[in-house]
């Protein structure tokens, strides 16, 4: 049985590989963006947004865990799901990397609602309110990928029948 200190402290450690596999996803999503400006810009903002969000859960653990081993390998974690959501667009389109990083964002949504439950459970507030900072940040990113979700799908297609029809894809 862990205390609700310990489930904290795992739940940190585990939105702390999520905000890197964030990183890693969606710097391989803007690599590849070329025709889709404002996509990429709110990306690139959202990657440095992303990078704070580990220093804040670096943070949380470094001050909940002193110098015990709770901010040690922190690396190699990486869920399932968002494994799968990173190689859903390797060798696709911006529509399905835009469909993937908005169903992560929505895991990051869910992360951070948990861990602002376990901080106030067991009355860290410091942690709360790093985390809600960080919820805010995901929340604003979700709500911009799907307002632009059917613009960026409707320009796919039409830049798509161009290419097909100018028979070079
Ligand atoms: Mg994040
Ligand atoms: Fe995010």
């Amino acid at each position: 049985m862990a205390t609700n200190e310990e489930h904290l402290v795992d739940w940190l450690r585990d939105a702390h590989a999520m905000e890197q596999q964030a990183e890693t996803m969606m710097t391989a999503l803007c690599e590849r963006i070329e025709n889709y400006p404002p996509v990429r810009d709110r990306l690139q903002q959202h990657i440095a947004e992303t990078r704070t969000q580990a220093q804040r859960l670096e943070r949380c653990l470094e001050r909940i865990g002193g110098d015990t081993s709770a901010i040690k390998d922190l690396a190699g974690r990486a869920t399932a799901f968002g494994q799968g959501l990173s190689g859903m667009f390797v060798d696709d389109e911006i529509v399905k990397g835009a469909l993937a990083s908005y169903a992560f964002e929505n895991m990051e949504i869910a992360s951070y609602t948990i861990l602002i439950a376990a901080a106030e459970a067991v009355g860290d507030t410091e942690t709360r309110d790093l985390c809600d900072q960080s919820l805010q940040e995901e929340k604003a990113m979700a709500a911009w990928l799907v307002e632009h979700l059917p613009a960026l799908t409707k320009k796919f297609l039409a830049r798509d029948e161009v290419l097909e029809e100018g028979g070079k894809r």
